[in-house]
């Protein structure tokens, strides 16, 4: 290897031209998913307070957002829905005509070719906030685990019914995957993949989120399902069992204070590997832009090209309309 002053790093960092011929890594609007939220009622587009930008909409008006979304190249959307009435055990998730089985299917009707992804879970359904109906030890406030998963599995069903192409199971439940797996096999959908939340940790950086889907009343934590932001070899055995179990994607969540995961996880195994760029991830940037104290584009495009360098094929974004913008 040659040295100084043979050799030259920034001979190659020169113009803008040459720093494109050799950059190694790229955000493409095809790695972009968008998530939405749709609320029950009428005519309804309501900025949430706490992720700027980000709108819940009724199911007459989400067919427009996921439309512009769509317009701009995006391939995907999430979809999380928030009930009417929540309860202990969330029953309204798995309702024919709930809020998210009829957003689904409002905008597969309307645009067939968007890949609709839903996120199969109970924390925005219960009134506790908990991801599954709870029981056992006061102290320990637990999550129901075998109980959460034959629930899960009907939501898993219903939204494949409305139409979903992916669900995606959040609630780090043992068993999730070959579960829903089952379920849908049974049921007829041996087509609809399973994005697996595979590692998920009991993260702070999720705060935003918990006010958009109005888990007000959430009282304890989720250290007893979500993993330990400390772990990581954990989270590959968290991995394998999904891969075992039938999962046709991974995800790791939240992305930027976890590149270190992704990265790992993409070395140890070949599947799509998906980063959720969460809430908080999202509204500090924003909070930051506002005060002046950084660039909105460049630091949102710097840390979204972070984790496709460590490793992240798909990433899920508030930013994900900006950015497709942005990349025009
Ligand atoms: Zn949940």
């Amino acid at each position: 290897m040659s040295r100084f002053p043979a050799a030259r790093s920034r001979r190659l960092r020169r113009n803008d031209s040459i720093r494109r011929m050799v950059r190694e890594h790229a955000l493409n609007v095809e790695d972009l998913i968008y998530p939405l939220f749709v609320v029950p009622g009428k005519n309804i587009k309501k900025e949430i307070p706490s992720l700027p930008k980000q709108f819940h909409y009724s199911v007459d008006r989400i067919v427009e957002a996921a439309q512009e979304a769509a317009d701009l190249g995006i391939l995907a959307v999430l979809i999380f829905g928030l009930p009417e009435v929540k309860s202990p055990v969330g029953e309204e998730s798995y309702h024919d005509h709930g809020v998210a089985q009829a957003a689904i299917k409002a905008i597969k009707q309307a645009i067939p070719k968007l890949t609709v992804i839903t996120d199969v879970c109970l924390c925005s359904y219960t009134d506790h906030g908990h991801c599954g109906p709870v029981g056992g030890r006061q102290e320990e406030f637990n999550v129901l685990n075998d109980p959460t998963l034959e629930i899960i599995s009907k939501i898993a069903v219903s939204h494949a019914k409305a139409g979903a192409d992916i669900v995606a199971p959040s609630g780090m439940m043992d068993g999730m995957v070959s579960s829903i797996r089952t379920a849908l096999d049974q049921a007829g959908y041996h087509d609809v993949a399973i994005l697996s939340y595979s590692v998920k940790y009991a993260s702070a950086f999720y705060g935003p989120f918990r006010l958009a889907v109005d888990s007000a009343h959430f009282s304890g934590d989720r250290k007893s399902y979500q993993m330990d932001p400390a772990n990581i070899h954990e989270g590959w055995r968290e991995a394998e069992l999904d891969i075992e179990e039938g999962a046709d994607m991974l995800m790791v969540k939240p992305a930027l204070a976890y590149l270190d995961v992704i990265y790992s996880l993409k070395q140890r195994y070949a599947m799509p590997l998906v980063a959720y760029n969460v809430s908080g991830e999202y509204s500090m940037i924003k909070a930051a832009a506002k005060e002046g104290l950084v660039d909105e584009k460049s630091t949102a495009l710097e840390s979204l090209t972070a984790m496709k360098r460590a490793g992240a094929d798909l990433i899920i974004t508030y930013f994900a309309k900006d950015v497709a913008v942005w990349l025009k």
